[in-house]
């Protein structure tokens, strides 16, 4: 459930008439709906209520400060993967207590800057690195929380490109040989050994990769209970998918996915920690375009809009599908259509022969389930400006990113200076 509906045969976001805002702020633009963010937070948190439990929504997913303080106001604390996106989380008014620490490259100052704000846990990911937080931890007189993030080598069964947790993938450590970490761990000066912690990769459309992999994460805590190392948390990750594509396989629901996270790991005696991003934004945003020219060719009908590959990367970079819907409602017929960008790159495609109503210059269109993984990845690639995002709140709306002028991007390079 989402709060982009056609009130009238006229996209509305919650009560903002989407022609009207695009009349305002210029397209393209992302818009996002506090309702929905707030509905799908509640929705994924509520089975959770009657125990210790931290939602850290994965910040590189919408790192927006607008969006990061509609989750925080929620509940919401941060999975952050860089020194820029703890910045980020705390100046949404995120807490340190709610914020957790992932990534395969965490560099010395990340970790300096980390330690200092007190975040509740770093997800460590390989022996270098626990090595490394231990110096700095010790040379700061501080102490790092740590949980290992282990790879417990299931198929996600999701597009590889973020499918993360198989043997051959570059995340964590394999859980066969985790324990031996753990050891090291348990004696390193500076490291507090605290928890568990996984993720399996994004978009997951079935279950029974989580149950394996939950079910593997148990043992470990059990096992490493056995062996005197004390275990207080347990970090599930995020992946849950979201549905794209009206046809295609439903990714399981929030109640679904709770009831395996909580008869696999729920009697633990553990805080609970979830990293969901995808699950959250993903359904609350939309992409706002334009049609530029529609370019009839002898096999194929282009429609030109002023959207493109550097405004949303993922149908060039993952062949990710978006539903593409008009913003006005007509009664032309369905005829295949190729939806592209101005970009001049034949993967700055968004659709192709994909049924649509015929569209005119000048008509807007709208990317559904553009909340995840979009803006985040934008460039000005092509010279063109990062899109700008709007917050919706009821009859409210806030620019949140605003588009910048030209000459800042121009600003943002410099001539050698002997010129
Ligand atoms: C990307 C990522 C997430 C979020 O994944 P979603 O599919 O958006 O839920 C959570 N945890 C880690 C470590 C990640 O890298």
């Amino acid at each position: 459930m989402d709060h982009f509906q056609y009130r009238d045969g006229v996209l509305f976001a919650e009560d903002v008439n989407i022609p009207a805002l695009a009349e305002q702020v210029g397209t393209p633009f992302y818009v996002y709906s506090t309702a929905t963010l707030r509905r799908h937070f509640e929705v994924f948190a509520a089975p959770f209520k009657h125990m210790p439990h931290k939602v850290c929504f994965a910040v590189k997913s919408n790192s927006n400060l607008g969006v990061l303080k509609t989750l925080a106001e929620a509940g919401a604390g941060a999975d952050v993967v860089s020194e820029g996106e703890i910045r980020r989380a705390l100046a949404a008014g995120i807490a340190p207590s709610n914020i957790v620490f992932s990534g395969v490259g965490k560099t010395k100052d990340e970790m300096r800057f980390a330690l200092k704000q007190k975040i509740f846990q770093f997800n460590v990911e390989s022996e270098p690195e626990l090595l490394a937080l231990s110096e700095v931890a010790v040379e700061m007189g501080a102490e790092a929380a740590i949980a290992i993030r282990v790879n417990p080598d299931v198929d996600a069964k999701t597009n590889a490109k973020i499918s993360t947790g198989k043997k051959e993938n570059k995340f964590g450590i394999d859980i066969n040989r985790a324990g031996e970490l753990y050891a090291q761990a348990a004696i390193l000066p500076g490291i507090r050994v605290q928890g568990v912690s996984m993720h399996i990769g994004s978009q997951l459309t079935s279950i029974e990769p989580f149950q394996q992999a939950f079910a593997k994460l148990r043992g470990l805590v059990e096992a490493l209970r056995a062996s005197g190392i004390a275990i207080t948390t347990v970090d599930v990750g995020g992946g849950l998918g979201v549905p794209y594509e009206p046809d295609a396989q439903q990714p399981p629901s929030p109640e679904a996915y709770a009831k395996a996270v909580l008869d696999a790991v729920g009697d633990l005696g553990c805080t609970l920690l979830f990293e969901p991003g995808r699950l959250l934004v993903g359904n609350a945003g939309i992409l706002v375009t334009k049609v530029i020219y529609v370019k009839p060719t002898e096999t194929r009908t282009f429609v030109i809009a002023d959207v493109a590959m550097n405004d949303l990367l993922r149908p060039s970079l993952y062949g990710a599908y978006h539903d593409i819907i008009p913003v006005v409602e007509t009664s032309a017929p369905l005829q295949p259509i190729d939806v592209v960008g101005p970009v001049c790159e034949t993967g700055d495609t968004f659709a192709e022969q994909r049924p649509l109503p015929l569209p005119k210059p000048d008509d807007l269109l709208a990317f559904r389930t553009a909340g995840a993984y979009g803006a985040v990845m934008s460039s000005t690639y092509n010279s063109r400006h990062l899109t700008p995002e709007v917050m919706v709140n009821g009859n409210a709306f806030s620019v949140i990113r605003a588009r910048r002028t030209y000459d800042d991007l121009l600003a943002l390079d410099s001539i050698p200076e002997w010129f």
